[in-house]
């Protein structure tokens, strides 16, 4: 069974076979395994291997994630919204080597917070921007980059209420590379 199964029963969450996702509302045919696909797919046009373009990865997967919170871990609410924290506030340069530092700085700050939950902005309302309205624009390079950009922005502002709590996340990791 694959892992967003397993999530989505853990939470206690029915997924929908048919029609719009229920979590993001992407106009999709067969739910939130449609809006997997479109996801776990990529934008093909973008050259994600170019390492100009490896911020896209970072965005889509932060997006998405935060998109769909039912059917992940809790912790990875903390980790991608402080990812798109620094990306957006503090204007830092992703790279995949940062990515194992914000998780050691995560574990760190989560010892005495082990309980902490981000509560996620309810379902539809995590923006308007979803897997298929990147999708309309993915044959055009240039405006599905600037499609995903719009994409992270808009879903981090809808997580407004805790960028303060990842706040103190994102400065344990701009700390360790000073
Ligand atoms: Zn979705």
């Amino acid at each position: 069974m694959q892992d967003y199964i397993n999530f989505a029963e853990k939470n206690g969450v029915v997924l929908l076979n048919s029609g719009a996702c229920q979590f993001c509302g992407a106009n999709t045919r067969r739910g939130i395994h449609e809006c997997l696909e479109i996801f776990n797919l990529g934008f093909q046009t973008i050259d994600l291997s170019n390492s100009a373009n490896t911020i896209y990865r970072f965005l889509i997967v932060d997006a998405h994630t935060l998109q769909h919170p039912e059917v992940h871990g809790r912790w990875n609410n903390h980790f991608h919204l402080s990812r798109l924290h620094l990306i957006f506030k503090y204007n830092l340069k992703w790279t995949y080597k940062l990515s194992p530092k914000l998780s050691d700085c995560l574990n760190q700050y989560k010892i005495n917070k082990q309980d902490e939950y981000l509560t996620p902005p309810g379902v539809l309302k995590r923006g308007n921007i979803t897997t298929t309205v990147v999708l309309e624009v993915s044959n055009e390079e240039e405006k599905c980059k600037e499609m995903i950009s719009k994409w992270a922005h808009e879903v981090y502002e809808k997580w407004h209420q805790h960028h303060h709590t990842v706040d103190a996340v994102a400065l344990k990791l701009l700390k360790k590379m000073l």
